[in-house]
């Protein structure tokens, strides 16, 4: 933490620095790490994405194996190439990047993903296991970066009055889930609003952590956070910069008026974004132990 500004990037080069360590540490033993990543068709943020995920993935040592499939491709044609990969002993973790093209049908080829290779724990198992909060081996990326960042900052969720806004099933609900678990690192009262909220400053105004993934540039406003409270941004939007005369990105939050008021802010970018990449590579080392334990048959 610099200030009060939370630094994503230099927690996530933290945690990426162990991850490299336990890929080693299982190559070492005669267990490699592989990730196979399913990119459906030409989105160009898509593309980024998938970019970022293979470079990270070379740079902690893990072998990525990219799976290009046509803007036409079937949900039949994603399923076969997921099979393939859930069948072969060397895959570790599987993912199809989001949003796939409309005709295929996403809610289908993420259940079709084994449970166990289910890096982005978007599976309806994994899923369960966050609710139930019986130490699952693999976490939805996103909530668990904004857990770990909360952690690595040295702030305690316990006792304190959580507001997250948005509903979403990759962020919201399970980050609400996370939070609320009775365990070290959670134990938070949460509550969650969203569009069909009344009065949502009211809410936000209550909160020790605000936390706001909504997908509206500049939504928080300083009015609405309470002082000294930790402000975490997960938000990613892409506006038009008048004096850039370009795109840039940007929070849910307007920053500059947060950093007034809150003990602790993230930035974006900056901030959760280079988190929830980390937290990807992390759930994919986990697999790999996973693996590699049940092999020796432990
Ligand atoms: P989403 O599926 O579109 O969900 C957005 C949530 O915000 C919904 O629950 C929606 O409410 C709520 N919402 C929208 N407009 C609202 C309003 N005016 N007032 C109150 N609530 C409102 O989005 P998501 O996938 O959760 O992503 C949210 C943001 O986080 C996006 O900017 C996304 O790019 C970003 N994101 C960042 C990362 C990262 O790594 N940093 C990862 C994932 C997502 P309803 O449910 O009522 O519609």
């Amino acid at each position: 933490m610099s200030g009060n500004i939370i630094d994503g990037k230099a927690v996530a080069a933290q945690i990426n620095a162990e991850t490299a360590e336990a890929v080693l540490a299982l190559k070492n033993k005669g267990k490699e790490t592989a990730l196979a990543v399913i990119l459906v068709g030409s989105d160009p943020a898509s593309q980024v994405y998938v970019r970022n995920k293979v470079r990270t993935c070379g740079e902690l040592g893990i072998r990525s194996i990219k799976r290009e499939l046509p803007e036409t491709a079937t949900t039949e044609e994603v399923l076969a190439a997921e099979e393939e990969f859930n069948r072969d002993p060397a895959v570790d973790g599987i993912l199809v990047q989001s949003p796939p093209p409309p005709q295929v049908d996403e809610a289908k080829v993420i259940e079709a993903i084994d449970p166990d290779k289910d890096v982005d724990c978007f599976t309806e198992r994994n899923v369960g296991r966050i609710l139930i909060g019986d130490n699952p081996v693999l976490k939805p990326c996103t909530p668990w970066g904004v857990l770990e960042l909360l952690r690595r900052s040295g702030v305690d969720p316990a006792g304190k009055h959580a507001v997250i806004i948005g509903r979403s099933n990759i962020v919201g609900k399970p980050l609400a889930a996370m939070l609320m678990q009775k365990a070290a690192g959670a134990n938070a009262t949460v509550t969650i609003v969203h569009s069909a909220t009344k009065d949502i400053a009211k809410y936000t105004r209550e909160a020790d952590i605000l936390i706001a993934a909504i997908g509206r540039a500049g939504f928080v406003t300083g009015d609405m956070i309470k002082p000294g409270a930790v402000v975490i941004d997960v938000g990613i939007n892409r506006v038009f910069d008048e004096k850039l005369g370009k795109n840039r990105l940007t929070g849910d939050v307007v920053f500059e008026e947060a950093v007034e008021k809150a003990a602790a802010v993230t930035p974006v970018p900056g901030g959760v974004g280079p988190m929830t990449i980390a937290m990807l590579m992390r759930n994919t080392v986990e697999a790999s132990k996973f693996f590699y334990g049940r092999r020796r048959g432990k």
